[in-house]
């Protein structure tokens, strides 16, 4: 069964007569389309894909003859009413992408039919990836695992961050990336105290943690992984102990990882952990989140997290960390599928203390 045929069973469930899908990430999932205009409609009778004239023949190559591809010369919008089956009233909308102007207008060119918020149905399905998108996923990683490791040859010690960072990008992309996920972090000394750092112009000193948060984009697919590295051994206990404790955490949140549990009960393990340890003001951030088409999407692993079950085929981050402000930091963070009887690590790198100069 297609993606589009198995929304398409998801509507009747909402008692809907139609979904917009407007999100171009969505619209990617359910038609293979990679242009930058594109609207699908998904009805139990039929599903329709709408575009503009500079993408015609590439709407040919890439959108399946399951979908009715039109061309329209106006607002992609605009054209929804005439697409839309006889005797229609209610139609879903993608509420956490459509603009209040673009649901004006929207309401406007259908009098009488009754648009519904159904923002996530698209997002629902996406959280289960099928065999080829793990494999995706797992290449993506692939790809950025060797990157560092190239990068690493040429040592850390007495480079800048920003230029470890642009010498990542560049592997990746030499590699066949479509680019880096995320800008990637490189963040030393007490600059790892900041889980969202940006890379400076300023020399990685000796003796220091330096934190690597990095993604490869390939086919469309992201990946994410974090290690932290020393730049010698000379590292202070509090360094070390830091760092046992977060790798201690990671393991035993990643062993929990299977088909049951909730994103809640996950993020716990790690986060008791390091609770216990007397950090608990210092892990300030849920402890992973889904990763495919999007860096960020679900499922989610936090405190906040929905009352859902994870199950096979999510690929989520495990990513605790401890932020000493103004000191240090740590983060290590695997790419994980959930299989059936477990999981499956999709990042290869080491994560015991390694030393690079
Ligand atoms: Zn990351
Ligand atoms: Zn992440």
């Amino acid at each position: 069964m297609s993606r589009a045929e198995r929304l398409a069973g998801d509507l009747a469930e909402r008692e809907l007569d139609a979904l917009v899908v407007t999100d171009l990430v969505n619209v990617r999932y359910l038609t293979g389309y990679t242009g930058t205009n594109g609207l699908a409609i998904v009805q139990p009778t039929g599903r329709r894909f709408l575009t503009d004239f500079r993408y015609a023949s590439q709407v040919e190559r890439q959108v399946p003859d399951e979908w009715t591809r039109t061309v329209v010369a106006q607002d992609l919008l605009a054209a929804v009413p005439e697409q839309l089956a006889q005797g229609t009233q209610r139609v879903g909308f993608d509420d956490a992408h459509l603009s209040v102007r673009s649901h004006a207008k929207l309401a406007e060119s259908l009098p009488g039919v009754e648009l519904v918020a159904a923002g996530g149905m698209v997002e629902a399905l996406r959280a289960i990836k099928d065999d080829l998108e793990v494999a995706r996923i797992r290449g993506a990683a692939q790809l950025a695992d060797e990157a560092l490791e190239e990068v690493l040859e040429h040592g850390l010690a007495g480079r800048t961050e920003r230029e470890v960072a642009f010498a990542l990008e560049m592997a990746m992309r030499r590699r066949g990336a479509d680019g880096g996920s995320f800008d990637p972090i490189v963040a030393a000394a007490e600059h790892g105290a900041l889980p969202h750092a940006s890379p400076r112009d300023l020399q990685i000193p000796r003796d220091v943690l330096v934190t690597i948060d990095w993604g490869a984009r390939h086919e469309g697919y992201c990946s994410d992984c974090t290690r932290t590295f020393a730049t010698g051994d000379r590292l202070g206990d509090e360094a070390r102990d830091l760092y046992e404790l977060v790798q201690r955490a990671q393991q035993a949140a990643l062993d929990a990882v299977r088909p049951g549990p909730t994103g809640k009960e996950v993020d716990a393990v790690a986060r008791d952990i390091i609770d216990a340890a007397g950090h608990e003001e210092h892990f300030g951030h849920g402890l992973g989140h889904g990763v495919g088409l999007a860096l960020h999407e679900g499922p989610v692993l936090s405190r906040r997290a929905a009352d859902t079950a994870l199950q096979a085929g999510n690929v989520v981050t495990v990513e605790p960390g401890v932020y000493l402000p103004g000191r240090l930091g740590v983060r290590i963070e695997d790419l994980v599928v959930v299989t059936r009887d477990g999981h499956d690590v999709l990042s290869s790198l080491p994560k015991s203390l390694q030393v690079i100069g």
